[in-house]
């Protein structure tokens, strides 16, 4: 170009056209780049030079790319084939609580349509308050069980998982299967017990009176005893299971009765007085004015059992303390004694059934190691919790909190049935 310019005698002209031709060129692959990535066809356009190593270096990053996006989308699509095929509901909800995907177990199980329940909010379309109330809550440790909105009878277990920022997937599985078999479980056991409490009334009844019979052979005598002893122990354990099926078949939770604890206190402080053996010093400090709201049976039964526990696990001229007071909101009921303690390993098993520390000295002791099981059985049919702590050698302190709605502050006079 350069030489052409000096042969014509125009070299400054000759080099400012090419280097325009070269601009042009470059501007023209340039647009031709621009356009090419703006369209989703793969193959590149014709050139030369330089921008042909471009070309081909941008198609291998696209090729490389779309078949990544491909693989992706073939693993968000097996995902979503099964949460699609799984037999339990699967629901993504948004931040909100709006619905952004459902699979179709959601349809049988929760009654939700793909068609026209997708950006609706949940807690409009599922109107089971206590699913309103756990969705609000936002603290998902445990999982809610409810009925199928669809049909009552289908039982279902609920469970949601926060994910990414404002996502939740909600799970729902059929669990009818597993709930009767709970109900066949304690139908067996309230039958059992039923069946076996006339008969061991019986058998009681005729031990005691023969050990009682002035013309029963002393060498009888001490056999009878001890059949006595051992047929009672098998009635009053009948008679805790009995009670505890009772609980357990109540459905939902306990009523809203109007109760004045320590009123209740000053009744079983009298019927721990008649348990027997050396004497404790029982105090009690209740405040009058907070009622809770429940049943008085099982609200009786319950903290007598604490009490029960406390006079037989401390020895002779221990103290005894009864609290009933407010306590955040709520209330607590508390037993503290002076007994043997417990060692904290033992303390998250306590409310199993038949669990016993020490099984010798509760059998001699008289107990069934059914008593906290109903007291927590009790409890939760409270909406309450059972709080231990204890120092082995030292006392143990059982406490019963209840939340703000189970609590009334009142100074109006009520009477209670007896016990
Ligand atoms: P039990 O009929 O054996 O008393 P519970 O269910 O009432 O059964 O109590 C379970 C176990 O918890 C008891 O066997 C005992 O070992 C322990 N326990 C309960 N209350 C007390 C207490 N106040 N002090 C020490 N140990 C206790």
């Amino acid at each position: 170009m350069l030489g052409a310019g000096f042969i014509t005698g125009y070299p400054q002209e000759f080099v400012l056209a090419g280097v325009i031709a070269y601009l042009a060129w470059q501007l023209i692959n340039l647009r031709k780049l621009q356009r090419w990535l703006e369209s989703p066809q793969e193959e590149p356009p014709e050139s030369g030079g330089i921008w042909s190593s471009v070309f081909s270096g941008v198609r291998r990053i696209r090729k490389r790319d779309s078949r990544r996006r491909e693989r992706l989308r073939k693993v968000v699509e097996d995902f979503r084939q099964a949460a699609a095929a799984s037999p339990d509901a699967a629901v993504v909800l948004r931040d909100n609580g709006e619905i952004a995907w459902i699979n179709s177990s959601a349809t049988t199980l929760l009654g939700l349509k793909h068609s026209q329940d997708l950006h609706q909010l949940a807690g409009n379309l599922i109107r089971n308050p206590e699913f309103v109330r756990y969705l609000e809550r936002g603290n998902y440790a445990e999982p809610l069980h409810m009925s199928s909105p669809v049909d009552d009878s289908v039982k279902l277990l609920l469970r949601v998982v926060p994910y990414g920022e404002d996502r939740r997937l909600l799970l729902a599985r059929d669990v009818t299967r597993l709930h009767q078999l709970e109900q066949i479980r304690r139908d067996f056991v309230a039958n059992v017990s039923h069946e076996l409490r006339s008969p061991l009334t019986v058998i009681v009844g005729y031990l005691e009176s023969l050990v009682d019979d002035t013309e029963t052979p002393d060498d009888l005598r001490r056999p009878l005893e001890r059949m006595a002893q051992q047929a009672n122990r098998m009635r009053l354990i009948v008679e805790d299971l009995l009670r505890l099926s009772q609980i357990e078949n109540q459905p939902g939770a306990a009523p809203k009765d109007q109760i004045a604890v320590a009123e209740m206190a000053e009744r079983m402080r009298a019927d721990a007085a008649k348990l027997g053996g050396e004497p404790h010093e029982i105090s009690i400090e209740a405040d009058p004015t907070v009622r809770v709201l429940g049943d008085y049976g099982e609200l009786y039964s319950a903290f007598s059992n604490l009490i029960f526990n406390a006079v037989q696990y401390t020895p002779g001229g221990g103290q005894i303390a009864i609290r009933w007071v407010r306590a955040g909101g709520g209330a607590r009921f508390e037993v503290r004694d002076t007994g043997i303690g417990i060692e904290p390993h033992h303390l998250p098993r306590l409310t199993e059934r038949f669990y016993r520390v020490d099984k010798a000295r509760s059998r001699e002791a008289g107990g069934t190691g059914l008593g906290l099981a109903i007291v927590k059985h009790v409890l939760v049919r409270h909406d309450a919790v059972l709080e231990v702590t204890s120092v082995p050698g030292a006392g143990s302190t059982f406490s019963c909190v209840f939340p703000t709605d189970r609590v009334r502050i009142s100074d109006e006079v009520i009477v209670t049935e007896s016990s």
